[in-house]
C-alpha cells in the first residue's frame, strides 16, 4: 500500500513545468520552467516555511504542548501554519490586512483558526497596525509568534528544501531565478542556495526579484498596490540585500493580465503574485532571447492557486473598476446567445 501518514509528509517536492504559450517569444528561446508551488497540500510555497517554523520552536521550547500560534499574515502563511498546528494540536489567531480576499480569511477559519482584520490605509507603528495588534495577541501568556519577518527559519526553509529541488530537478543547469519579493525568504534561501552551488562550478546563477511598482524593493515607499502577498513598506530581517542580482518592477495592469493568461493559455490558475512573477520571467526571456542566449534555463516560483481569488483577479468586474483590462476575451457567454 502506498499512503502517507499525514498531510504534513506532503510537503515541498513540487514539480517543474515549462511556460510555452504566454512567454510571446519570436523562435526559439530560453526554457522557463514554472516551479508550481500551490500543489503544496496547503495551496502554497508557505507550507515549507510554517513546518519549518513550527518544528523549530518546538525544539526551542518557545512553542509548548497546546500553545497559541499569532501571526500577521496574508492568508497563505496562515494555511500552512493553520495546517501544521491542527495536526499538532496547537491554537491559532491569524492578524490580516483588509485588503486579503474574503476567500483567503474563511480559508483560515475553515481550518479551525480565529481571524481578526486590520486596516490596510495605517502606518506600520499605528496600534491598529496588523504588525501591532498581533504583538500584542503574541504577549498574552502560552501564545508564540513565528514572525515570517525575521524568523531565519522562513528563508532557512527555501535553503534547504526548495533551492536544492530546483537545483536537482534542472540538473544544476538553472542560469536564472525569478521570483516575487513579499518577507524575501523564498527568493534569499533559494537564491542563496544556487548562487552557492553555481560558484562550486565556477559560475553564477542570476537572481531576479520581481516586485510591484511602489514597493521599497523596486525603491518605492509603499504605495498601495493591488497584488497580494508581494511587496512591503519596509524591509524585512528575511530580506537578504545582498541575493538579487536585479529588481524587476511590474505593474498591477501586468500582473493582473499575465495572471489571466496563465489559465487560459497554460491552464495554471494562480495568484497575482504568480503572475507577476511570470511576467517579470516573460521580460527576461525576451532579454536573453535578444542576446541571443538561448542555452539560459530560467526558473520562475509561483507562489500560490488563483482559487483565493476568483473574486478578484478573475471578476472583469472588480478588474474594470480599477481600469485594468481582463486579458482575456469571450469569458462569458448569456445562455442564448449564439
Ligand atoms: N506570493 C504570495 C501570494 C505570498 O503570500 C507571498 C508571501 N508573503 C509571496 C508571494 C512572497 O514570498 P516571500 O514572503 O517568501 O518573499
Amino acid at each position: 500500500m502506498k499512503y502517507a501518514n499525514s498531510l504534513l509528509d506532503l510537503i515541498g517536492n513540487t514539480p517543474l513545468v515549462r511556460l510555452n504559450q504566454t512567454l510571446d517569444l519570436p523562435g526559439d528561446g530560453p526554457l522557463v520552467l514554472a516551479k508550481v508551488e500551490y500543489l503544496n497540500p496547503g495551496g502554497s510555497v508557505k507550507d515549507r516555511i510554517a513546518t519549518r517554523m513550527i518544528e523549530a520552536a518546538e525544539a526551542s521550547g518557545a512553542l509548548q504542548p497546546g500553545g497559541t500560534i499569532v501571526e500577521p499574515t496574508s492568508g497563505n502563511t496562515g494555511v500552512g501554519l493553520a495546517m501544521v498546528a491542527q495536526q499538532k494540536g496547537y491554537k491559532c489567531i491569524f492578524v490580516c490586512p483588509d485588503k486579503v480576499s474574503e476567500d483567503k480569511r474563511n480559508v483560515l477559519k475553515a481550518y479551525g483558526a480565529e481571524v481578526v482584520v486590520c486596516p490596510t490605509a495605517v502606518a506600520p507603528e499605528h496600534p491598529d497596525s496588523y504588525y501591532n495588534v498581533s504583538d500584542r495577541l503574541a504577549a498574552e501568556p502560552g501564545a508564540w509568534k513565528p514572525d515570517q519577518y525575521s524568523n531565519p527559519h522562513n528563508p532557512r526553509s527555501h535553503y534547504e528544501t526548495t533551492g536544492p529541488e530546483i537545483w536537482e530537478q534542472t540538473d544544476g543547469r538553472i542560469t536564472h531565478f525569478v521570483a516575487g519579493v513579499g518577507t524575501g525568504g523564498t527568493i534569499s534561501g533559494i537564491g542563496r542556495f544556487l548562487k552557492e552551488r553555481a560558484a562550486e562550478q565556477g559560475r553564477d546563477v542570476q537572481v531576479v526579484g520581481a516586485d510591484p511598482a511602489g514597493s521599497v524593493y523596486s525603491g518605492g515607499t509603499g504605495r498601495p498596490y493591488l497584488v497580494e502577498g508581494v511587496g512591503e513598506d519596509f524591509w524585512p530581517e528575511t530580506y537578504d540585500r545582498d541575493i538579487a542580482d536585479r529588481i524587476i518592477e511590474v505593474s498591477d495592469a501586468d500582473s493582473f493580465a499575465f495572471t489571466r493568461r496563465l489559465a487560459r493559455e497554460e491552464a495554471m490558475l494562480v495568484g497575482g503574485s504568480s503572475g507577476m512573477a511570470a511576467f517579470a520571467a516573460r521580460q527576461l526571456a525576451h532579454e536573453l532571447a535578444e542576446q541571443g542566449r538561448n542555452d539560459a534555463v530560467v526558473v520562475v516560483l509561483l507562489p500560490d492557486s488563483g482559487r483565493g481569488y476568483l473574486t478578484k483577479v478573475f471578476n472583469d468586474e472588480w478588474l474594470g473598476q480599477y481600469g485594468f483590462a481582463s486579458g482575456a476575451q469571450a469569458d462569458s457567454r448569456t445562455v442564448g446567445e449564439v
